[in-house]
């Protein structure tokens, strides 16, 4: 879809003439954003239904996020881990607490959590569990979607994300997403993880059939294997709870945090675990400049305190049924094949007939909603979750309009 106006088409030249083709955006230049709203360079307004794939959770510009973030840019910003800064200690405690854990590992995007828990899977292995040097094991589900790095990629089972960035990293293997048997004869003695999200955020919104993390749980504790949850999409209020991992009671060795933990104001990750697993670590071994710096979290501090009064988990919950509710009465009409999800979360899957998801979304984007398509058909919807009930049911009617129009 190509813009008419002057104004736009300048803007888009200008977005695009020197970036790398690493993204495919719709063609709308925002120029400013608040709570569930972003407005163009034109002055036009567009319901934000992605909410920067969860890392929006709180909407753009939440008045407590700006004001922790003004707060600390006056005080300090950057320190390095070379010394101590004043929020660290209570980021550190306040996180673990909120998690149920011993011990954090701050770092900034979530691909770097990811590697974090992967190198501190192996690292417990050798020295925890005993697994012969150089030999460790993880086992992760096809579609997964952990981020873009060279080792991350490398047990991608997506061609876009992995071809061509070979050679890859060995110790990975792939089981269906969703499938115990499977998963427990992955599992070997050399097996040091498992690695999944509690729901495929990226694969469309997947939801594991229902036992499947309680069964994983019970496998792993069994075979004295660490349950690693990427809850980087799914955490933090996303699906009604602090964690996905709930729904079924399950508490994993290890929470891998990012997008909304930065509240949309800065990166901010981490890796959350018990002492056993997360003390493998010794002075030198692991780092990052930026990663626990005063900036995020001063940032991170304010989306904790959010957090812990359960009102954003409540509002995903309550939202979340009426989300799902009407995107019900879509399906087997011709129009959406299936809706998966949880909380206020959701994968729609569009009939081929009413055109790919790029086309729904490029149709919704015209009537002033915006949405991103995932792999061909899908649409993920995943407002911010302080949306208020009268723009969720008026981004709704748009999708219903586009769908059939
Ligand atoms: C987004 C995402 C990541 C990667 O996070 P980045 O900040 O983009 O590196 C990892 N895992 C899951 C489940 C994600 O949704």
């Amino acid at each position: 879809m190509t813009s008419t106006e002057p104004g736009i088409a300048a803007a888009l030249a200008a977005a695009e003439a020197h970036s790398a083709h690493n993204y495919h955006p719709l063609p709308v230049v925002v120029a400013t954003a608040e709570g569930a709203w972003m407005t163009d360079v034109t002055g036009r307004r567009y319901l934000d239904m992605l909410a920067g794939y969860s890392a929006l959770n709180f909407g753009h510009g939440h008045p407590r996020l700006l004001a922790a973030a003004r707060a600390q840019l006056e005080r300090v910003t950057l320190t390095s881990r070379a010394f101590h800064h004043d929020r660290f200690g209570d980021f550190c405690t306040r996180l673990a607490e909120l998690c149920g854990m011993e011990l954090v590992l701050p770092m900034n995007t979530g691909a770097e959590a990811v590697e974090t828990a992967v190198k501190t899977a192996r690292k417990w292995g050798y020295q925890v569990k005993g697994v012969p040097d150089g030999q460790a094991k993880i086992v992760v589900a096809d579609g997964n979607f952990h981020g873009r790095t060279t080792t991350i990629v490398s047990f991608s089972t997506d061609p876009e994300a992995r071809d061509g960035f070979g050679p890859y990293t060995p110790g990975f293997e792939i089981v269906p997403y969703g499938d115990l048997a499977a998963m427990e004869a992955a599992v070997d003695e050399r097996t040091v993880a498992v690695l999944l999200e509690p729901i495929q955020g990226e694969a469309g919104v997947r939801v594991p059939p229902p036992g499947y993390l309680a069964g994983v749980r019970e496998l792993t504790r069994r075979r004295n294997v660490l349950f690693v949850a990427d809850e980087i999409q799914s955490g933090l209020g996303r699906t009604g709870r602090t964690f996905a991992c709930e729904h079924e009671g399950v508490v994993p060795d290890v929470y891998v945090l990012g997008k909304a933990l930065g509240g949309g104001v800065v990166p901010v990750s981490a890796v959350v675990s018990s002492r056993e697993v997360l003390g493998v670590f010794a002075p030198g071994e692991h780092g990052s400049t930026f990663g626990g710096n005063p900036l995020a979290c001063a940032v991170a501090l304010e989306v904790i305190a959010m957090l812990r009064t359960g009102e954003y988990q409540e509002r995903a919950t309550e939202l979340g049924e009426h989300l799902h509710s009407e995107l019900g009465l879509l399906v087997g009409g011709g129009t959406v094949d299936a809706v998966r999800g949880r909380g206020l979360w959701a994968g729609v899957d569009v009939n081929p007939s009413r055109g790919t998801g790029r086309a729904v979304s490029e149709q919704l984007m015209a009537r002033g909603v915006l949405v991103k398509d995932t792999h061909g058909a899908t649409i993920r919807l995943a407002p911010p979750l302080m949306i208020s009930k009268e723009d969720l049911d008026w981004g709704l009617e748009r999708l219903r309009d586009v769908l059939e129009a």
